[in-house]
């Protein structure tokens, strides 16, 4: 699950990691007030107005925006909210911004340089450890830094029995070309975002900018999480952080029906029991030259009202041309699944894209008689390479 940037400041914060704070608002003139509370409680005559939307890359679509009045506030929160908001991140029609944050403008005006870095934490899944990622690079997309100055970016590896330990904070602040209070604050702040992420269960903590101020603080501009899902349930009051607004509707579907689903570009709908199958499922649907609409895991039991339900979410995809079902029968036996795919489609009645069905497995042959008289529109395989050609033949 994925955050908003106040909502993932709000948690950095509570581990004692210091923000650029801010007050999340709905409409123009609760931003005025946010701005009004902000100058109360911070001092601050200037302020940013920040869309509140789940990509990054929004500074450079127009979504983040200096405030130097209330008027301002009022004004550009105005203009932001209810915007499509384009950034390198979204799609081309972009995302509708619901709500901004305003927040206390950070930066010293006629400073020509600014200390920007970057900093993640983030799990890597080759040494099965936590990672530190930062450079000095900050402010920028890391994708491009990567890229272009690969030997700006630095990694210190956590082992996760372990923790951080408080060398590996100096080191970071170290090669991050601090010192003095700077340096302190920065290993403070490297060590509380790395208990935030891990009590957080986090995925990903990626803060950019970190922001060193004139007066040598060290502080979080910016902050995108990512909250493993599988933990949940370990955090019950994370659930009232998620915001379905920002989620794919067909894939929120899926999931209220219990379908493992993900939302793709390609013209063949895929239906497969398996994470696994369903990948090798979508190579063999490009190597027949197609291109997968969707990842879709039906899960272990593929009955009828499953089946039924995959099909209904395939076919809200207008670009689906043809659907590839392909099941392994081992505790779910072939035959009832597709008992279960010729229920579905009589019950449907308006599929008119052709569907191939791979059953292999417990009861395969039989399946594939109860397919092949069923008397439907519907191509049976048994074989892998076999359905790939039904494919490629009825999208020729
Ligand atoms: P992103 O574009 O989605 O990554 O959003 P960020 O939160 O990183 O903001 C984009 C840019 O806005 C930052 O890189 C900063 O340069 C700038 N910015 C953020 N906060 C302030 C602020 O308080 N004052 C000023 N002047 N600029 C800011
Ligand atoms: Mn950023």
């Amino acid at each position: 699950m994925n955050l908003h940037e106040y909502q993932a400041k709000e948690i950095l914060n509570s581990f004692g990691v210091r923000i650029q704070r801010g007050k999340v608002a709905q409409n123009a003139q609760e931003a005025v007030d946010a701005a009004k509370e902000l100058t109360t409680e911070t001092g601050t005559s200037w302020f940013v107005v920040k869309a509140q939307v789940h990509a990054g890359g929004r500074g450079k679509g127009g979504g983040v925006k200096l405030a130097k009045s209330l008027e301002e506030v009022e004004r550009i929160s105005g203009e932001i909210i209810g915007m499509d908001l384009v950034t390198p991140q979204t799609s081309a029609e972009g995302k509708r911004v619901h709500q901004v944050l305003i927040a206390e403008d950070v930066y010293y005006p006629g400073e020509t340089e600014t200390d920007e870095f970057y900093v993640s934490v983030l799990l890597n899944r080759g040494t099965g450890r936590n990672m530190i990622m930062y450079s000095t690079e900050g402010g920028m997309d890391i994708e491009t830094v990567a890229e272009e100055t690969p030997h700006l970016i630095f990694t210190e590896e956590i082992d996760p029995a372990v923790g951080i330990l408080p060398f590996q904070a100096r080191r970071v602040a170290f090669n991050l070309g601090l010192s003095g209070n700077a340096f302190k604050e920065m290993t403070k702040f490297v060590t509380n975002l790395y208990t935030a992420y891990v009590k957080s269960d986090a995925s990903l903590f990626e803060i950019n900018p970190v922001l060193k101020t004139s007066d040598n603080n060290i502080l979080a501009v910016d902050a995108k999480v990512t909250i493993d899902d599988n933990a949940m349930y370990r955090h019950k009051d994370y659930l009232a952080l998620r915001d379905i607004r920002e989620e794919s509707a067909i894939e929120v579907e899926a999931g209220e029906l219990g379908l493992n689903y993900v939302d793709l570009d390609g013209n063949v709908g895929c239906m497969v029991n398996g994470a696994g199958l369903a990948m090798a499922t979508m190579d063999l649907i490009k190597q027949a030259g197609g291109e997968p609409a969707n990842f879709l895991d039906v899960g272990g039991t593929a009955d009828a009202a499953r089946v039924e339900a995959a099909f209904k979410i395939i076919l809200k995809d207008p670009n689906v041309k043809a659907i590839l079902i392909n099941i392994f029968g081992g505790i779910v036996r072939c035959d009832r699944v597709a008992q279960g795919v010729i229920d579905a489609y009589k019950n449907m009645g308006n599929i008119n894209v052709p569907i191939i069905v791979r059953l292999q497995g417990t009861n395969a042959d039989i399946a594939k008689e109860l397919i092949d008289n069923s008397g439907l529109d519907v191509m049976s395989a048994t074989q892998f390479q076999e359905a790939a050609d039904k494919v490629q033949q009825v999208l020729a």
